[in-house]
């Protein structure tokens, strides 16, 4: 692999909407966005891909395979990034992936099977848009109205992916069969500071984490905030961030699920001088375990009933949208170790905090990730950064990992739609 071509196509993807404090903001289907792509098309083409855009907008580099009719093995993530996001990303995935397909052009080697490098589209969900858009058109599970949506400036969907070369009329078309996918691989950095700690350059994601958002309503009395004596008060604001600290409590205390987070916050009627009366609260649980994500959600309403009764108010707990936990392919997984292992780099196995393209992917086929070191777990941020030589390790063991599964003889694709529903809204 050629680190340093690698190393130097991602430092001009990453002029592509710099911002002036070293971040990227190439938010999807933003004109840098179409900078973008075509620039990687271009590196795809470069690479010997022939070039399609689908009517997603995803955007595909195709290698042919040597025997014929064989599943395709797919390299894929995204190039879009969030509003003053880090270099690494996203584009860190896809230009190895294609910096896998020039290495195999320049060697002059042949897969058996075909290999195709994909950009998804829109995984961040730009203004406000359902976010890891490709993917599910990709994997034939896009809601029937994803084009017809608006995002926050009132732009259709349906345009937006116009303006990339997309065809909101031909959405179902996108959507790729079990058995046309080999093994789907994503090369990302780790957006955590696991694999650094630990000095580790690899990183095994063994499941990406679910998610559940849960609607906290309390409603207390509002009153004059100078007349109302302090023991009268059923103050709204004062339940609900005891209901943020036992939210907390649950992930970080009991140790009931991997994370929790209460990150929005509404107080009604919001005045300085009136005691709140009702506060909204939204709290995110993740979890590799779909049954931990349920125990904190009965945990949290356990707490309610307590914080309730001793402060006064009406405490709703609601459970809304929920994306599943998903498992990584346990052979891809050691045949990653293998290709980690064939370069002597220690690796080492872990879940994935943040959502990928990969999880909608799993739907339709079997997904390995290969994780590397994010310096100060830092990420969606400019100062997001993986050193070279992490750069370098991850495409190598992305290129290894993609001929050891070529050498192996094809099993069947038995892999089953995963029967729950991955809900909109699953921005990473
Ligand atoms: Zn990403």
């Amino acid at each position: 692999m050629d680190a340093s071509r690698l190393s130097s196509h991602l430092d001009r993807l990453r002029s592509i909407g710099a911002t002036a404090d070293g971040g990227v903001s190439r938010l999807a289907f933003s004109p840098e966005d179409v900078e973008g792509r075509s620039y990687v098309s271009g590196l795809m083409t470069e690479a010997g891909l022939a070039v399609e855009v689908d009517a997603a907008g995803n955007l595909l580099g195709r290698r042919p395979g040597r025997r014929r009719g064989a599943p395709a093995l797919l390299i894929g993530s995204h190039i879009d990034t969030v509003v003053n996001g880090g270099a690494y990303d996203g584009a860190y995935g896809v230009l190895a992936g294609v910096e896998v397909a020039a290495t195999l052009a320049a060697q002059g080697i042949e897969l058996d099977h075909p290999l195709v490098v994909v950009a998804f589209s829109d995984e961040e969900g730009a203004y406000g848009t359902m976010g890891m858009l490709g993917s599910h058109a990709f994997a034939g599970v896009l809601p029937e109205d994803a084009a017809a949506a608006f995002d926050e400036r009132g732009r259709r969907v349906g345009d937006l992916l116009r303006a990339v070369g997309g065809d909101p009329a031909g959405l179902a078309g996108c959507a790729w069969r079990p058995e046309d996918v080999a093994a789907y691989f994503e090369l990302h950095i780790e957006q955590g500071d696991v694999l650094e700690r630990l000095g580790v350059p690899v990183g095994v994601v063994e499941t990406i984490t679910g998610r559940v958002n849960v609607a906290v309503t309390v409603d207390g009395v509002a009153g004059h905030a100078g007349t109302t004596p302090m023991e009268h008060r059923a103050d709204a604001l004062v339940a609900a961030g005891r209901m943020v600290l036992a939210a907390r409590a649950i992930a970080a205390e009991e140790r009931v699920v991997l994370r929790a987070t209460t990150g929005t916050c509404e107080v009604s009627p919001g005045m300085w001088n009136v005691i709140p009366g009702r506060v909204r609260l939204g709290v995110e649980f993740r979890d590799a375990d779909a049954a931990n994500l349920d125990a904190a959600v009965t945990r949290l309403r356990e707490l309610a009933r307590t914080v309730g009764r001793e402060s006064g108010t009406a405490i709703e707990v609601r459970a809304g949208a929920r994306t599943s936990p998903v498992a990584c392919d346990p052979d891809l997984r050691l045949l990653i170790a293998e290709s980690a292992a064939e370069y002597g780099l220690p690796c080492h196995g872990l879940p994935s905090g943040a959502g990928h393209d990969a999880q909608v992917i799993a739907r339709i086929a079997p997904i390995g990730m290969i994780f590397v070191p994010s310096r100060g777990g830092v990420s969606h941020a400019p100062a997001e950064y993986t050193a070279p030589e992490h750069l370098a390790a991850g495409a190598d063991v992305l290129l290894a990992a993609v001929l050891r599964r070529d050498a192996q003889q094809e099993a069947p694709n038995n892999q089953e739609k995963n029967p729950i529903y991955l809900t909109i809204g699953s921005q990473s």
